[in-house]
């Protein structure tokens, strides 16, 4: 038995801090499951192959074979580091237009559940609690307003010398959260049984405390 912890949510609601800071006080495996639609949507501009229904059975067959590969906080495809290269705006959109296929999230799944191992995993994303690991006990439904996820956001680029406006961050993790909820395949939406878990106005330490209260409760 190996426990799982899940923590969805939209864009920018704090889910990957979160949810590393919970694995690493447990002592958990961490999966970014994000960071894998990321690095196939970069593998796909890379192979020239547009990002777009028609290419559906192309862009799956890169997607079940993605050499990547993580390490130290790390992330490669195939021989190069794309850990900065997959976090940018622009890779994110990527991201959310390749996770609208569903032949290319079947091939991710074999991927994702390989996390799961002993002692335990904290997953993240949008789908863990309602797809990938629909048994998990806890599943956490994260979220934030979009006017203070912005803010994050803007703050988060800052620090990384990247400049842009709040106005349009927000319409762009507006964008982002429209299309994936609106999506056919594992649309972002709370699993039944998950804990909803507003973080507007709560420390990341405050939301972490919350999380590890709920999984020891
Ligand atoms: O979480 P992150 O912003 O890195 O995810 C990038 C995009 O990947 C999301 O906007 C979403 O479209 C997609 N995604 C997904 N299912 C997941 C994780 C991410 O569809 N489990």
């Amino acid at each position: 038995h190996i426990p799982v912890l899940c923590v969805d949510g939209p864009t920018a609601s704090g889910k990957g801090t979160v949810a590393a800071g919970v694995a690493q006080q447990l002592g958990y495996h961490y999966l970014d499951s994000g960071s894998l639609y990321r690095t196939a949507a970069l593998a796909a501009v890379r192979a020239g192959i547009a990002i777009e229904a028609q290419h559906e059975a192309r862009l799956a067959e890169l997607a079940r074979s993605l050499p990547v590969r993580f390490a130290d906080g790390r992330i490669w495809l195939a021989g190069d580091e794309v850990t900065d290269a997959i976090r940018t705006e622009e890779a994110g959109m990527n991201a959310s237009r390749i996770s609208v296929l569903p032949l290319v999230r079947d091939a991710l799944v074999a991927l994702q559940l390989a996390f799961r191992q002993l002692p335990g995993l904290v997953a993240d994303g949008r789908d863990m609690g309602t797809a990938i690991f629909p048994g998990a006990p806890l599943k956490v439904f994260l979220t934030a307003s979009a006017a203070v996820r912005a803010e994050r956001r803007h703050k988060q680029l800052i620090s990384k010398g990247i400049s842009s406006t709040i106005a349009d961050l927000r319409a762009g993790l507006e964008a982002r959260d429209a299309r994936d909820a609106s999506r056919s395949a594992s649309p972002l939406q709370p699993a039944q049984d998950a804990l909803p878990l507003d973080n507007s106005a709560l420390s990341v330490d405050q939301t972490i405390a919350q999380v590890l209260d709920w999984w020891r409760a």
